[in-house]
């Protein structure tokens, strides 16, 4: 396995699968699907696509993956969350629905459907500094929002990566990261932009060179 090129899953159980899996080999990763517990075994790290995030937390524990991957990220897996996926990681959710569960890790409430029907679906160029400073370019992401999820309220580890720039939702938080667990409430696999991943697939590249540096095994391979 090459060090550059991380072997990242796609949760496929629900969603806009392809488009993450096509973004990911685009900036750079070994993307791979998974639906089974030996599949997330085998990757490194894992995306968590928009969909139904209800829809996903059911099919999670009918395919025995709620358990596994719940474990893994306890156990350190990188994960980037998106929309549906964002909701996925939250510790705590607002408006989720009866008996909702998600893997959690992430110390925030988020709140589903929150931008209301009247902007149910939107897109909006946001100020992301953390692509600048990854070396990744200044200009602003373009966001595409579809029945979103906005951050409500974010423990003292999480850092606030964007906020909604202008109109009614001004402020609210749509993308956040805790250590090595990323989440935007907007879809970056739709526009085009890959910045969003190349940042996710150089931090699992780290992770996983840190991780092999630490037990002592080759940190640059073939
Ligand atoms: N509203 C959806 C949910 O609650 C998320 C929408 C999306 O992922 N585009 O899961």
């Amino acid at each position: 396995m090459s060090p550059d090129r991380p072997s990242i899953g796609v949760l496929a159980l629900q969603g806009d699968v392809a488009e993450h899996l096509v973004a990911l080999e685009r900036a750079g990763a070994r993307p791979s699907t998974v639906r089974r517990p030996a599949e997330l075994a085998a990757v490194d790290a894992l995306v968590v696509p928009g969909g139904e995030s209800t829809v996903l937390d059911k099919l999670a524990r009918a395919f025995g993956l709620h358990e596994p991957v719940t474990e893994r990220i306890r156990a350190g897996m990188p994960v980037y969350g998106s929309c549906a996926g964002m909701i996925m990681l939250a510790d705590r959710l607002v408006d989720g629905s009866e008996g909702q569960r998600t893997f959690g890790g992430l110390d925030v409430a988020v709140r589903r459907n929150a931008f209301g029907r009247q902007v149910e679906s939107f897109e909006e160029d946001l100020a992301f500094p953390a692509l600048g400073e990854a070396g990744l370019g200044e200009a602003p992401l373009r966001a595409a929002f579809i029945r979103a999820p906005w951050v409500e309220q974010a423990g003292p580890g999480v850092e606030v990566l964007a906020r909604v720039g202008t109109g009614p939702a001004a402020g609210t938080v749509v993308a956040v990261r805790q250590g090595v667990l990323v989440a935007t409430s907007f879809h970056p696999e739709i526009t085009g932009d890959l910045r969003v991943h190349r940042l996710f697939v150089a931090m699992v590249a780290r992770a996983a060179a840190a991780g092999r540096s630490a037990t002592g095994a080759p940190a640059v391979r073939g």
